[in-house]
């Protein structure tokens, strides 16, 4: 005959809804019928006491949710972890368990007071698996679990809560004596579903309905093979008692109009786990991270705040010394928890490209062989546009041809045993590479950012703020100051553009821009040629009258005959040179020998001779043309202006154009500082640039 379990319990005389501190409390305000609480209570201490012992604690007038006995502790092993209540409303509960329990002989473990922690209700044992089941991400912290692993040497298997109305484990999961869960899984995120459906097998998962899981179906407790529980489905109740044990329904109602139900008012106090296996890492893995910057004024703290809980873990600020002038940088030390490896190796990227670094005695690189052509290893480093440092041989090196979602080669010369890195696309890796993997050994450089008031600070607008027409006016005039700058120092500047720059009528005002040195290199599809062209041979832009904005008839034949005769030239260069055509954008990138480059997509006629329908040549020569650009105008190609964001470092200033902010948002998620985004008429745009630059330089333009 097994031993009976062992609980307490607090009589619920001062028991009421004072306060709300989770949805289920919500209008429930002093709305419990204390007498029929009682008698529920009563009734379910009754039936308990037949097969467990149970043991009463005096409740205390003013504590009203002491009632929920298990969240006062967890007691393992002969040993008493109290909780840390994440609500001031329920700090003083501790003190009368932690009391009672040393009186009884428990070893007390306290955890740290800023680290929650609220008892049984979100640490199951299960001694079926040897683990401790953990929630947290409502009350309790994932900290707190790592913590209590080490106090008490037991292997816990942490589950996120992603639903506030099963704010504690103990509302949604629960573990039979025979290892059967019943559990609401739509209570936990993906990850944490992964685990249970890890360890627990397929025959031994009870899953509860949303309408079984708001009865408090699984906040269950067992003794003498009897399953008490407030209230389920007859259908959970037979797959429940098909596991051999009878389910015991006990109206606790007064109890689940503040959230709790059986399992929250008891504490069980003779549960053991043994040790995990020697070796066995804990699950929890910590780190601390240090970043400097800009922290409170460009938000940088609340990305990566988000960025930890985002992806399942938790995070506790250590130190943090914020910038006592505008220009000084704050610096923070994250204490950053997650539930496993694997998510911490998913966390620790996310906070890297915000500018932190693992803080820790620096490390080499871990650097792994390429197996397959063309893939990198799982875990490989996913690189951003920022300059990146890599540890290798104790050495750091700056990575080469930066640009962000590349591994990191890594090559040691053969004589000098010196090593560089560089990044390398997916596609380009071989056999013979190895590239750098995880996230040690690695400095993502974040540069400083100007923060000049004012006019500056305009000049500094990304997508998100739609700029009003004195905003555009003024951030044209800033952009043709920079552009005249870049120009007299014999910079780079690469324009990316699409058709929409015909269509619009600005192609007079890129040429001029194009005639006056203001563009290095050019990017563009198919079409911007083609319309560009088609505008030059026949006044249309795709069969529009640009001069009279009218459909001309039979224009819509215009592109195609325009495609035609450069095709029959043999290509652009040859039909300018033939004088064929005799004015555009691309007469003038041709005049001037500029470089450009048309990337072909699935949309194209003709296509253009010059436009190569090889996509990864394509993008190869894209890449080369922006090689030491300073400034990359993107205006009006989602599709080549994203294309070209994709393979710019950071560093290099981006003014994207484009009528709908979504597309300068899309540009500005890459994380540069340097964009500038301006919501605006591409041709305006054009015109307003030109009359802007003709204003500071009007020999020039
Ligand atoms: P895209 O969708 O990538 O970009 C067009 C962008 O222009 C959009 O972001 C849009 O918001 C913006 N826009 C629209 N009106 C604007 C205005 N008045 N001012 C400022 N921005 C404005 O399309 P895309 O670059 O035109 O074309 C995608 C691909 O399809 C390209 O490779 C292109 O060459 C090809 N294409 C080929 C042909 C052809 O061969 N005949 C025709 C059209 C497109």
């Amino acid at each position: 005959m097994p031993a009976q379990p062992h609980y307490l319990m607090v009589r619920p005389d001062f028991y009421d809804i004072e306060y709300t501190i989770n949805p289920w409390m919500r209008g429930n305000l002093r709305r419990v019928d204390r007498a029929l609480a009682l008698e529920q209570w009563e009734f379910f201490y009754r039936n308990l006491t037949q097969a467990a012992d149970v043991q009463v604690l005096e409740p205390v007038e003013g504590l009203p949710d002491m009632v929920f006995a298990a969240n006062g502790a967890l007691v393992l092993n002969g040993k008493a972890v109290p909780a840390v209540f994440r609500y001031p409303q329920r700090r003083d509960e501790k003190p009368h368990f932690q009391a009672w329990l040393a009186d009884h002989d428990f070893e007390i473990h306290k955890l740290p007071e800023t680290i929650y922690f609220e008892g049984v209700g979100d640490a199951i044992p299960d001694p079926t698996r040897n683990v401790l089941w953990a929630g947290y991400g409502v009350r309790s912290t994932l900290q707190a679990h790592g913590l209590v692993a080490r106090l008490l040497d037991v292997e816990v298997l942490p589950l996120r809560l992603v639903d506030e109305r099963f704010y504690h484990l103990d509302t949604c999961f629960s573990v039979l004596e025979d290892g059967t869960a019943i559990y609401y899984p739509q209570a936990f995120d993906r990850p944490s579903l992964l685990v249970i459906e890890r360890y627990v097998p397929p025959e031994k998962r009870i899953e509860a309905s949303t309408a079984d899981a708001l009865k408090m179906a699984c906040n269950t407790v067992e003794a003498g093979g009897r399953v008490f529980l407030n209230d389920c489905s007859t259908e959970l109740q037979a797959r429940i008692e098909n596991t051999g044990v009878k389910v015991a329904r006990t109206d606790l109602s007064q109890f689940v109009l503040s959230g709790g139900s059986c399992g929250c008012l008891v504490l069980r106090l003779d549960r053991s786990l043994s040790p995990p296996p020697k070796g066995r890492p804990s699950r929890v893995e910590e780190r601390e991270i240090d970043i400097a910057g800009h922290l409170i004024d460009h938000n940088i703290m609340n990305s990566v705040f988000d960025t930890v809980v985002e992806k399942g873990g938790s995070f506790e600020v250590l130190e943090m010394i914020p910038g006592v002038h505008k220009e000084d940088m704050s610096r923070a030390r994250v204490k950053v928890t997650a539930p496993t490896a694997a998510q911490m190796h998913e966390i620790l990227p996310g906070l890297m490209r915000l500018g932190a670094r693992v803080a820790r005695p620096e490390v080499d690189a871990r650097l792994e062989p390429v197996d397959i052509p063309g893939t990198a290893p799982e875990d490989f480093y996913s690189t951003t546009i920022y300059p990146t440092d890599v540890r290798i041989d104790g050495e750091w090196t700056r990575c080469a041809d930066q640009r962000m979602d590349a591994a990191i080669v890594v090559e040691k010369d053969p004589l000098t045993r010196i090593a560089t890195a560089r990044c390398c696309l997916l596609r380009d890796l071989d056999t013979h590479h190895v590239v750098v993997a995880g996230t040690e050994g690695i400095r993502v450089r974040i540069p400083k950012q100007s923060r000049d008031d004012g006019e500056q600070e305009s000049f500094q607008f990304m997508g998100a703020s739609v700029s009003s027409e004195r905003r555009v006016d003024v951030t044209v005039e800033q952009i043709a100051w920079e552009m005249s700058r870049i120009r007299e120092r014999r910079g780079k500047i690469v324009v990316v553009t699409g058709p929409v720059t015909v269509h619009t009528g600005g192609t007079s005002s890129l040429e001029a821009l194009i005639r006056a040195g203001y563009v290095q290199a050019f990017l563009g599809g198919n079409a911007v040629a083609v319309h560009d062209i088609e505008r030059d041979l026949f006044g249309t832009s795709l069969g529009v009258d640009l001069t009279r904005g009218v459909v001309v008839e039979g224009g819509h034949r215009h592109h195609i005959r325009a495609i035609n005769r450069i095709r029959r030239a043999g290509g652009i260069r040859k039909a300018v040179e033939a004088g064929i055509v005799k004015s555009g954008i691309m007469k003038a990138l041709v005049d001037g020998n500029i470089p450009y480059v048309l990337a072909g997509s699935i949309r194209d006629d003709g296509p253009l001779p010059d436009t190569l329908m090889d996509l990864v040549e394509a993008q190869r020569q894209y890449q080369e043309a922006i090689r030491g650009a300073d400034m990359i105008l993107m205006l009006s190609s989602m599709l080549h202006a994203i294309g070209t964001g994709n393979m710019t470092p950071a560093g290099v200033r981006l003014i994207c154009v484009d009528i709908n902010p979504a597309v300068i948002t899309k540009l500005a998620d890459r994380g540069s500082m340097e964009s500038v985004g301006v919501v605006t008429d591409v041709g305006l745009f054009l015109k307003l640039l030109v009359e802007k630059l003709q204003a500071l330089e009007p020999a020039k333009v």
